[in-house]
């Protein structure tokens, strides 16, 4: 039977390790750290996201600015927008909620957030620099993973890792920081044939499709640590992984349960972030 990796615990430990950092920047160098959280319309779910990212600000000592901008902003109005926060020295990260409304490009956005302030690192700049293995901010989820991966002191080096998903903001930086870390790294995707025998093979198994409980015990490799990033609302409104956690925890040695795994970590990951913008713009890292 798996053990369960407690990404609330582990969240929390990160949180209060930003928390003591930003403490000490604020006493010691007089800094105050702050994130600007910027939504468009009234998505229900980015609200929850966007309320949570301001709690987690106040939790750690942060301030956070919020933009709540109606439904009918233009792609100007939030381009000017993001540019006088670019310009604020009191911003030292700018998060602008995704998804955004359709008949504003999300790509010119994200091109328009300075690299030094993008602390959800979808700037193209901060992925070319993932990818070169040469980055200050890594993207919340997956760097979240890892820490959790890091929590069950698993050392992935020569390990079979597989990521099934090859998002931007999930599969791809994800494979790429398992390589990083020594991993032989398998991405799949829906066009991946015989992705039972491809999981089976994985030691680390990084789950991120978006389909309700898609990977079961059959495809998981005895003693593998599986990590399910799928965070998928049920008709009956219970929140379910991409895992099917009663199969799989019987074949893994360590597994995420959704909610309580990687979910909360994203946020931690957003902290921490914040806090590396911040003292990088103060020259001290
Ligand atoms: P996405 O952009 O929709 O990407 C899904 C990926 O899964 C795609 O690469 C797709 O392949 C692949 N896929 C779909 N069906 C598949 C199949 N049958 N077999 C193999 N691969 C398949 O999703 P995402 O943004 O990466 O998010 C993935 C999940 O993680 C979602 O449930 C999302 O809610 C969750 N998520 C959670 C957090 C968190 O904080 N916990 C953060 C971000 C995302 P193709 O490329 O071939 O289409």
């Amino acid at each position: 039977m798996a053990q369960i990796i407690d990404g609330k615990a582990v969240s929390v430990a990160v949180k209060a390790e930003v928390a003591e950092e930003a403490a000490k920047l604020k006493e010691e160098k007089g800094l105050k750290v702050g994130l600007a959280v910027v939504i468009v319309g009234n998505n229900p779910a980015s609200r929850v996201y966007v309320n949570n990212k301001k709690k987690a600000c106040e939790a750690v000592g942060f301030q956070s600015f919020e933009y709540a901008l109606e439904e009918s902003t233009t792609q100007e109005q939030l381009l000017d927008l993001v540019n006088v926060l670019n310009r604020d020295d009191r911003v030292n990260g700018i998060l602008v909620q995704l998804p955004l409304p359709k008949h504003i490009d999300e790509k010119a956005i994200i091109n328009a957030i300075s690299p030094d302030k993008d602390v959800d690192a979808f700037h193209p700049v901060n992925v070319g620099r993932i990818m070169i293995g040469d980055y200050a901010f890594l993207p919340c989820t997956p760097a979240g993973v890892m820490r959790l991966i890091e929590s069950t002191g698993t050392d992935i080096t020569g390990k079979q890792c597989v990521v099934i998903g090859r998002s931007n903001i999930v599969g791809k930086p994800q494979a790429m920081l398992l390589l990083q870390k020594n991993g032989t790294v398998t991405i799949c995707h829906s066009k991946t044939k015989n992705l039972r025998e491809v999981c089976l093979g994985a030691d680390i198994l990084v789950v991120a499709i978006g389909k309700a409980n898609f990977v079961t015990g059959d495809m998981i490799k005895e003693g593998a640590v599986v990590i399910d990033v799928g965070m998928n609302r049920l008709d009956n409104g219970k929140l379910c992984g991409d895992v099917e956690f009663e199969s799989a925890e019987k074949k893994a040695s360590f597994i995420t349960p959704v909610p309580g795994g990687v979910g909360p970590m994203t946020i931690a990951m957003l902290m921490k972030n914040t806090l590396t913008a911040a003292k990088q713009q103060a020259g001290i890292e």
